[in-house]
């Protein structure tokens, strides 16, 4: 048992944070076992953060642990930056050596931003993801981790068999669904350019038949929507998918900024989830989420990290950046924070478990110190939002663990 006295920020809902400030977390195990206001605790403290702030620990909807490294190499358009950064980079984790080292740093820095769940893609190697999944293991940190597969229209060394690479993602699948849980496996089909009609219907299928989690790339970039067209002689990007059978509620789809009403209404009717990822899109200069019109369709969403187009693992960064990159619709903080916690949270179906701070949850708690003494309960949220890297993160708990 550890007491920990702070202040508590809780998501509520997108429009609403909750301030609990003196506050002591009694942590057993992995969980939160009681909050106790300051005045009623009659315990020995632990810690005294009574300067600092207890968020529930971030979640991170879609990043690339295989492009950790090559995070600000610029080229800004998404085709062209594939092959001149990203595969070559990729490649490189077909060494185990360097699989690991880069898993290693990966949940490291990940820890450090205090995130304390992700969805993942590894490079396409069974040993490259495995290996991500051992070392997550070690940390606590919770996460959906998938092998990327491509079968098509990618460098050969990346090219994966279509029956070989399906087998590895369910061996995979079979190694770590329901052994851990903290961890799950995702299937991950890259995007439709580099699958085939085959692979991502055969992907779907096992999917489906095991309710088991898909993830991949839809309407990013416009030089990329025309080559699915014309790859696929399909009318959009979202039918190809719907095609494939991969339109499903565990389906988190990431970007989604050049959806035509009816791509966007396919997607509702489905209960498939967006991860929307506001730097990368305007790394790549790929375009503006349609952030309103998918908040009107009703479609669930979170936000990502994107890393390597996205430039940082910091998930406060990127709740700025979601309001910067909306040109006229304002995204109040209480929204954003919502979509690096409580509201990924939900969309994941954890939310009895992660999410925010309370008594029986885990013991996912990222604590803030400010420069100065913010008022959190009047204007300081903002500040946490609008100026993250005045706070400075002192520790992470992933499960309870440092
Ligand atoms: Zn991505």
């Amino acid at each position: 048992m550890k007491n920990i006295l702070c202040n508590i920020v809780n998501p509520v809902s997108p429009e609403e944070i909750q301030f609990l400030p003196k506050q002591v977390i009694s942590i057993s195990e992995s969980k939160i076992s009681a909050i106790i206001p300051l005045p009623e605790f009659q315990g020995i403290l632990d810690e005294d953060r009574s300067n600092e702030y207890a968020l529930p620990g971030f979640i991170d909807l879609h990043t690339h642990l295989s492009q950790y490294y090559i995070r600000g190499f610029y080229e800004p358009a998404l085709l062209p930056w594939l092959n001149k950064y990203v595969f070559p980079e990729e490649e490189r984790s077909k060494n185990m050596a360097y699989a690991e080292k880069l898993s290693r740093e990966f949940f490291s820095a990940m820890r450090k931003a205090g995130t304390t769940t992700c969805v993942i893609y590894t490079a396409p190697y069974f040993t490259a993801c495995d290996i991500a999944f051992e070392i997550a293991k070690e940390t606590g940190i919770k996460a959906l981790i998938g092998m990327t597969m491509m079968d098509m229209n990618c460098p050969e060394n990346l090219k994966q068999d279509s029956n070989k690479t399906l087998e590895d993602s369910i061996l995979l699948y079979e190694k770590w669904h329901g052994k851990n849980t903290d961890l799950d496996y995702i299937f991950t089909p890259r995007f439709a350019p580099t699958c085939s009609l085959k692979l991502m219907k055969e992907v779907a299928k096992y999917a489906v038949e095991h309710n088991a989690w898909i993830q991949t790339h839809l309407s990013e970039n416009k030089e990329e929507i025309e080559l699915v067209k014309e790859i696929f002689g399909l009318k959009n990007y979202t039918e190809v998918y719907q095609k494939a059978g991969l339109l499903t509620q565990h389906s988190i789809f990431a970007h989604c900024i050049h959806l035509s009403n009816e791509e966007l209404q396919i997607l509702a009717e489905n209960k498939c989830k967006i991860a929307h990822c506001p730097d990368s899109n305007f790394f790549l200069k790929s375009g503006e989420f349609p952030l309103q019109k998918i908040e009107n369709a009703g479609i669930e969403y979170g936000l990502g990290s994107d890393v390597g187009a996205g430039t940082s693992l910091n998930m406060l960064h990127h709740t700025k950046m979601m309001n910067y990159r909306q040109s006229s619709y304002p995204v109040l903080p209480a929204k954003a924070l919502y979509h690096i916690t409580l509201g990924s949270a939900k969309l994941l179906g954890l939310e009895s478990k992660i999410g925010s701070i309370e008594t029986g949850k885990e013991a996912d708690i990222v604590f803030l110190k400010p420069q100065r003494n913010y008022p959190l309960e009047n204007n300081g949220i903002s500040q946490l939002v609008f100026c993250g890297q005045d706070f400075s993160i002192t520790k992470t708990l992933a499960g309870g663990r440092n």
